[in-house]
């Protein structure tokens, strides 16, 4: 018998951190997944989720083999098919699609489920072009944040990790790092050790009392009154950087002019929050150098979160508080490294129509002309993540569409599929992952055989694009190749990579003077002149006004954030089995409503019926439910995006989650 090895790679899933693992394997697979020593940011550690991660690698949901459907849409009646077979079918579909309704009646559906450069926007995309698909604007999460930070700042590197320790004053601003971000922690604990000032604002108390100094528990939605009046607030006080602001930005004039219309009273009244609160929150932040803001994606989730965020990013510049180690804000850091897939092929000519993913549900019945005849989903769960569920699940169940599904597991979205392919887990393909959180680029390698004969994202879309008789090169790369044409697309602050360690699942940091960025320092805004612009065009006819929140007649709002056992809906087989909603202690004595009842959560769109948790962890007249449930986790089949509206934010057509009012009433 041999002894168990330790093998190197990196965690891919949807998450800041980007995790660089040892993996232990023996004779009967994978053993033990831990966080490496030698990456400074993992250190050792690594979450629950991915440390449970050979769960899914042998779950008995599985997929194994192709599967072609036998029984109604959604009854999960397959029987297995060969892949040839399965490739087969998919041409031939695809191909009479193309021939009656046009190309762009496919449309390819994907989003994080795996954040590898090889297994999302590489070969997929060429297939998808080829073909002339539909494309999908991808916004179920990110886009407001992200189109604001490249009209703002050109998406500058931010303040790195394990920076946040020099910190005298760290805002964490709409993310929950002990759920989504935990390598953030320990270093949110160092700077408190040496006397920062942490300030939460969120309506969940995401850090405790001993570990931030201030909790800003705003109503959804009203993040930007809030910003605005810090701005007012420091405005009037003579506390921004004239020097700073003449040299380095411009249109400041539009945003005072916005945030003059925002006194703390009023702030304050419209977010739910206490006025003194915004003041100290104005004077510690003014006072403190470094300061910094860590941005998360809680606030964009809403009609005026893309504003929001950028008031928020406006702070240390009005400020002047970059050109420090420890100062300024953090957001995506994934423009730090570009992956430039023109050198590999070109896909320039795809300009058919976009369909915006969080619009699903209208798409699948009847909104698009031509209609969407062929839906093709991979890395992504819409019946569970898109919004206006019962919507999304009445469209896939439509008889006259074909739905394929590439999965590991069979999810709620697979059961509806006509053709399920299955699909490697980062565990046994090779890839690429680009973090949007820490400075390096990991390597992802195999560490044991495939399951069954489940194939990686770009050898399936090989097999489809050479049975379309596409004639592409990089339809014909072996999996070596593959990776060291990606390898040799990527640049890591302007400087190529060496594919080689990255080949056997080892990282590489990116190259900067010293080893992390100091913005206004070592990194610049990438706008076109370097300058950063405080009222950028992305943000609309109307920038920073505020849509005033209100619910239609129902009283509660509703959140529906990550939870610290999925990452998305990742992992959903087997965690989160047992849904529950938590209420406030007000809100739940007045619907006489206690810990472990059953209740209906519903609204205009849908009802979720499930168990209750009564904690203030939530502020008054707000309710939470954790994404990414599957839909058996609740008592009636339907999950907390049931309830969500499809509507989208005016900047970068984001999904806004957070806009769902609901009313909780205990059954029986
Ligand atoms: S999900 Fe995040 S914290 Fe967990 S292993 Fe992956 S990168 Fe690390």
């Amino acid at each position: 018998m041999t002894d168990p090895i330790v093998k190197t790679t990196t965690c891919p899933l949807d998450c800041p951190d980007s995790c660089a693992l040892e993996v232990t394997v023996g004779a009967a697979g994978v053993e033990r997944i831990d966080g490496s020593r030698d990456h400074p940011l993992t250190a050792g550690f690594i979450c629950g989720k991915v440390r449970q991660f050979g769960k899914r690698l042998n779950h008995r949901d599985r997929l194994l083999h192709p599967l072609r459907r036998v029984g109604e849409k959604g009854a999960g009646e397959f029987q297995r098919v060969t892949w040839d077979d399965a490739v087969e079918e998919i041409t031939d579909r695809f191909s009479k699609i193309r021939a009656e309704w046009g190309s762009e009646a496919i449309l390819p559906y994907n989003y994080g489920g795996s954040n590898g450069l090889l297994t999302d926007g590489f070969l997929d995309d060429l297939y998808f072009a080829r073909l002339g698909a539909s494309r999908l604007a991808k916004t179920l999460c990110a886009a407001p944040t992200t189109t604001v930070a490249v009209g703002m700042y050109g998406k500058m590197p931010g303040v790195a990790f394990e920076d946040y320790a020099h910190a005298k004053c760290i805002i964490v601003w709409g993310a929950n790092p002990k759920t989504s971000n935990i390598h953030l922690v320990p270093f949110l604990k160092r700077a408190k050790e040496l006397g920062a000032f942490i300030a939460v604002v969120d309506p969940v108390r995401n850090l405790s009392a001993k570990e931030a100094d201030l909790h800003l528990a705003v109503r959804p939605g009203t993040d930007l009154p809030v910003a605005l009046a810090l701005i007012k607030l420091l405005h009037d006080a003579d506390k921004l950087d004239q020097a700073f602001i003449d040299q380095h930005t411009r249109n400041v004039d539009p945003l005072l002019r916005a945030a003059s219309e925002w006194p703390v009273l009023r702030a304050a009244a419209e977010a739910g929050v206490s006025e003194s609160d915004i003041r100290k929150l104005a004077d510690v932040y003014a006072a403190s150098t470094p300061a910094v803001v860590r941005c998360g994606w809680g606030l964009e989730r809403n009609r005026n979160g893309g504003q929001a965020v950028a008031a928020v990013l406006a702070l240390p510049a009005l400020t002047g508080k970059f050109g420090v180690r420890g100062g300024g804000y953090t957001l995506s850091n994934s423009g730090a490294a570009q992956f430039d897939s023109s050198k590999l092929f070109d896909i320039s000519g795809w300009n058919s129509r976009t369909i915006n993913m969080t619009q699903l549900g209208a798409a699948l019945n009847g909104a698009c002309d031509p209609p969407i005849k062929g839906l093709f989903v991979y890395n992504c769960n819409p019946a569970i993540t898109a919004p206006d569920q019962a919507t999304v699940l009445r469209g896939l169940r439509r008889d006259d569409l074909f739905t394929v599904v590439h999965e590991q597991v069979m999810t709620d979205t697979a059961v509806y599929a006509d053709i399920v392919l299955p699909a490697t887990t980062f565990l046994e393909h090779s890839d690429l992952r680009v973090s949007y959180g820490n400075y390096s680029l990991g390597g992802i390698r195999p560490v044991v055989d495939p399951r069954g004969e489940a194939l990686s994202n770009p050898e399936v879309f090989a097999r489809l694009g050479d049975a379309m008789g596409f004639t592409d090169a990089a339809f014909g790369w072996d999996a070596d190749t593959m990776f060291r044409e990606v390898a040799g697309a990527v640049t890591l602050n302007s400087v190529a990579v060496d594919h080689r360690p990255l080949a056997e699942g080892r990282f590489e940091y990116y190259r900067y003077p010293e080893k992390t960025p100091v913005q206004f320092e070592s990194v610049f805004p990438r706008t076109p002149d370097g300058i950063v612009d405080l009222c950028p065009p992305q943000l609309g006819e109307r920038p920073y006004a505020h849509h005033q929140i209100g619910g239609n007649g129902y009283p509660l709002q509703f959140i529906s954030p990550a939870s610290s056992k999925l990452i998305s809906s990742t992992f959903g087989e087997f965690n989160l089995d047992d849904l529950r909603v938590t209420v406030h202690p007000v809100d739940a004595e007045s619907r006489n409503i206690a810990t472990g009842d059953d209740v209906r959560v519903h609204n205009d769109l849908g009802e979720v019926v499930c168990a209750v948790s009564v904690s203030d962890s939530v502020r008054v007249g707000v309710v939470s439910m954790p994404k990414g449930a599957w839909l058996r986790s609740s008592r009636n089949g339907l999950t907390a995006s049931a309830l969500c509206p499809a509507h989208v934010n005016e900047v970068g057509g984001g999904a806004c989650y957070n806009d769902a009012w609901v009313e909780v009433e205990r059954i029986g």
